[in-house]
């Protein structure tokens, strides 16, 4: 079979772009080839135009060699749009694909101006490929198929998939973004088999790089080099490119993501077969359950009330009353299936279950004397509002979010007719908590924070989240009073944040104003957790004005 002759005239007749980079070939020189800024930041050249390092690398953990791998830098919807460019001539040629499936090959022919046909699978959302065998014409060029497919969440019989690639003399598509879940190796072992058989993987779903963007296909090598041919020049950053290096390492990580979101789905699954409202929970293979409600709109908009959202797929053809459920972490579905279980009941806010994924978490804590309620986000400066009833108190506290460019709301009702002792005391331990929690497994932090900021007073804070607790004060205040706040209660307000937030804590300040004193103390506090919490995957900068250490 000659691929080639399957191209489109005029992809078959075009020399591709040649970019700067593609005349040389080492890696070390003076580069004056680009009109680039030569001065060094980590992102001042353009990246490898042919994804050599990532094709190397995927290769070696896929068995294959770098020529049969395509790298999208826009997650695998990039090899879907470029294959109808391949092969589909607009406003003639035809594409086929599954339904109910993945909408992005519907998007990417309407886009080409190809006309697609649309063949149902059965009631079970199997495949039969002599129906879809069947509606093949000469103009057909492509067959999309989905396995696992999206949104039934079944894997498709192997058997059938092959029957169509054996059976087709176009190009078939076979989109594998959930393979990592099924209990099957997928296609891409067979993939020297198939000429005409192009398998998309992304590193979207399993990999765990959804806001990467990237995505593959494998295929003959001659589909490879037509779309290197058309695709746009660097369309993968050298951000993306690190960052992809670094995260394919972490391969022993991802496997027992996946073991646990599968032994998680499994869970997920006998508990919504025991519930009323569930008509039918069906197979998957993937790591989300399609379930059949008899209301599913109802279910859906209750769910939101909660606070958890599901894709609504009931209006879709072959999908009538079901809801796609992504499997989440293990407290993720703890809180769905809760949900679903009392779906009836009255819900009020503070029953909303916090994700707890990303870097922001909400902490109540009540008490005899208090009730306090913070919700807290390392890695968003806004919205903030604090609100304590002690004046001065909630402006220092607005000296850790400013300086420490958090985001916190925080509402504290405390016995303050009595003594501010435990309004201050039991925000700092809420506070404490609200940053351990946020921190989780601490992957990637900075894990230390040490500042020094200099007025006519000075403070040093010295900080560890190492998960050692221990606290040294060493700061005298001969007010009894600053604003409404009693200058003793400062330092038990950092031995409770420590003691909540599991840190090790030192403090030294030094001074004559009052105010500013404890007002360097905070800002250094926030400064110290700033460089203590942040997470950056890499940072080129240099820590000092003067641009040398
Ligand atoms: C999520 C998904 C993709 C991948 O999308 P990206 O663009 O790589 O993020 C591809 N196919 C199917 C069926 C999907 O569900």
């Amino acid at each position: 079979m000659d691929i080639t002759s399957l191209f489109r005239e005029n992809i078959r007749q075009m020399a591709p772009y040649s970019t700067a980079r593609d005349e040389y070939e080492g890696e070390l020189g003076i580069y004056l080839d680009a009109n680039e800024n030569p001065f060094d930041n980590g992102f001042n050249r353009y990246p490898d135009p042919h994804n050599k390092r990532i094709r190397a690398r995927v290769a070696q953990m896929r068995g294959l060699t770098p020529d049969r791998i395509f790298v999208g830098g826009n997650g695998s919807d990039e090899p879907i749009d470029l294959l109808f460019r391949v092969f589909c001539e607009p406003r003639q040629d035809e594409a086929l694909s599954i339904a109910p499936s993945y909408g992005m090959y519907r998007v990417a022919a309407a886009t080409n101006d190809v006309w697609l046909v649309e063949v149902p699978l059965t009631a079970d959302f199997e495949l039969v490929a002599d129906d879809l065998l069947a509606r093949v014409t000469p103009r057909t060029k492509l067959i999309f198929l989905c396995s696992p497919n999206n949104p039934s969440a079944n894997l498709l019989n192997p058997d059938e998939v092959e029957k169509v690639i054996r059976g087709f003399g176009g190009i078939v598509v076979l989109d594998e973004a959930y393979i990592d879940f099924a209990d099957h190796p997928g296609f891409l072992p067979r993939l020297a088999e198939f000429p005409n058989l192009v398998v998309l993987q992304t590193l979207s779903k399993a990999w765990g790089m959804a806001g990467i963007r990237i995505g593959f296909a494998f295929a003959d090598p001659e589909i490879v080099a037509a779309m290197e041919r058309i695709k746009y020049p660097y369309s993968v950053n050298v951000i993306t490119e690190r960052l992809v290096l670094q995260e394919l390492e972490r391969e022993a990580v991802r496997r027992e993501q996946i073991a646990t979101l599968v032994e998680q789905r499994k869970r997920l699954v006998a508990a919504l077969e025991k519930l009323p409202l569930v008509k039918r929970v069906f197979p998957s293979d993937a790591n989300f359950v399609l379930v059949r409600f008899d209301e599913p709109r109802r279910v859906y908009d209750r769910l939101i009330e909660r606070g958890i959202i599901v894709r609504d797929r009931s209006r879709i053809a072959g999908c009538e009353g079901c809801l796609r459920l992504t499997v989440g972490t293990p407290s993720e579905n703890d809180a769905l299936i809760d949900a679903l279980t009392h779906i009836d009941e009255p819900c009020n806010a503070a029953t909303v279950p916090q994700s707890d994924s990303g870097r922001r978490v909400t902490v109540t804590r009540r008490s005899r004397e208090t009730e306090i309620t913070a919700t807290l986000d390392l890695d968003n400066a806004a919205p903030s509002h604090i609100a304590t009833g002690l004046g001065f108190f909630d402006h220092m506290l607005d000296q850790i979010v400013h300086h420490g460019g958090f985001s916190l709301q925080l509402e504290a009702q405390g016995d303050l007719h009595v003594d501010e002792h435990h309004t201050i005391e039991d925000t700092a331990l809420v506070l404490g908590e609200a940053f351990r929690r946020a921190l989780g497994d601490k992957r990637g932090i900075g894990r230390y924070g040490f500042a020094l900021p200099m007025d006519e007073s000075r403070a040093l804070v010295l900080l560890d989240f190492g998960g050692r607790i221990a606290v040294r004060w060493d700061a005298r205040f001969r007010r009894e009073r600053i604003g409404d706040v009693p200058t003793e209660l400062f330092e038990h307000f950092f031995d409770s944040f420590a003691q909540a937030a599991r840190c090790n804590l030192h403090i030294v300040a030094r001074g004559r104003n009052e105010h500013h004193k404890i007002e360097g103390i905070f800002k250094a506090f926030a400064r110290a957790l700033r460089m203590a919490v942040e997470r950056k995957p890499f940072d080129y900068s240099l820590p000092s004005s003067k641009g040398l250490l």
